[in-house]
């Protein structure tokens, strides 16, 4: 038996899977954010209540918000603050007795999208998340590739084109990362922001506190010129952004992900985009809409030990 646990701010969500990964079981419970000992309770009872009532011990695979420690494997960076400097795998590895497996929860969407989702019929596949951040994973044949150290497919902190931003005349941003310019300020949900909100104080001068991605593109829809003119930059550096992803990695299809996923507009003009944006003979990937919906967290996470067992 495979399970999965998507752990979020506000719930944990364990799954079990068959060896077809069919859904077989299924439970949530709220998040323990402030205590560790507490946090790690509720998972192991969450796994052993599965293991009697399955009667098995089944693999344990976790998607987790945050980033780790590549040395000592804590984390460094996550919205649960009871987890940050504590390695997760490890502890959960003894108190449960089995080899427990941590991937970043955009590994997790991208594996189960290209394994089980839209692109399983693919065979080199990128899981683009844009949303409020930009990140992602790849996936051949069936297995996630992390690199050495897992931070393989993190392309929402590769620099945006400078060339791109000199023709739209856009600010190199700083990143929470500690870099500037890089790509997740421009591509990802608060990128469509940033740039409409740059966009705005220049033509008005009055700086826009708050707008939402939905705002923009209702306003797109309206014919907003501000909107529009934000909307095809914002589709012009994302086109670019996957562009060098499919340079690296010569792929078949590309699976969106994320709040700006839900965009039918992306689908009807990123692979014109992309093109503009290789050179001749390299064919466009596919570019797909997500199918799971919010159950790719869990099913990306029990197919963490797929392969392994
Ligand atoms: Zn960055």
């Amino acid at each position: 038996m495979f399970y999965g646990l998507d752990i979020g701010g506000t719930k944990i969500e364990l799954a079990a899977f068959d060896q077809n990964f069919n859904l077989i079981e299924q439970v949530r419970k709220s998040t323990p954010l402030d205590d560790y000992p507490l946090f790690l309770d509720t998972i192991s009872q969450m796994v052993i209540e599965f293991d009697k009532s399955l009667s098995c011990k089944g693999s344990v695979g976790i998607g987790f918000p945050g980033i780790q420690n590549y040395q000592d494997h804590t984390f460094v960076s996550v919205n649960i603050p009871c987890v940050i400097g504590k390695a997760l795998d490890g502890d959960l590895s003894q108190l449960l007795d089995r080899k427990v497996l941590v991937a970043n929860d955009c590994k997790c969407f991208a594996l189960s999208e290209a394994v089980l989702g839209s692109a399983k019929s693919y065979k080199n596949v990128f899981g683009a998340i844009i949303g409020t951040g930009a990140g992602g994973g790849q996936v051949s044949e069936g297995q996630l590739h992390s690199g050495v150290r897992g931070f393989a497919g993190e392309w929402g902190h590769i620099t945006a084109s400078a060339f791109l931003i000199d023709k739209h005349k856009l600010p190199l941003w700083p990143c929470a990362c500690g870099l500037a310019g890089c790509a997740e300020q421009y591509v990802s949900g608060s990128g469509l922001q940033n740039i409409y909100k740059y966009l705005y104080q220049k033509k008005t001068s009055q700086a826009l506190a708050k707008v939402t991605g939905q705002q923009i593109m209702s306003l797109v829809e309206k014919q907003d010129d501000t909107a529009l003119h934000a909307f095809a930059i914002y589709l012009d550096m994302l086109a670019a952004s996957l562009a060098t992803m499919h340079l690296s990695y010569d792929l078949d299809a590309i699976v969106l992900g994320g709040g700006m996923s839900n965009v039918k507009a992306l689908y009807d003009k990123l692979p014109a985009l992309v093109a503009q944006h290789l050179f001749d003979g390299v064919p466009v990937p596919a570019i797909l809409a997500p199918e799971l919906g919010d159950s790719s967290g869990v099913r990306g996470a029990a197919l963490l030990h797929k392969g392994q067992l």
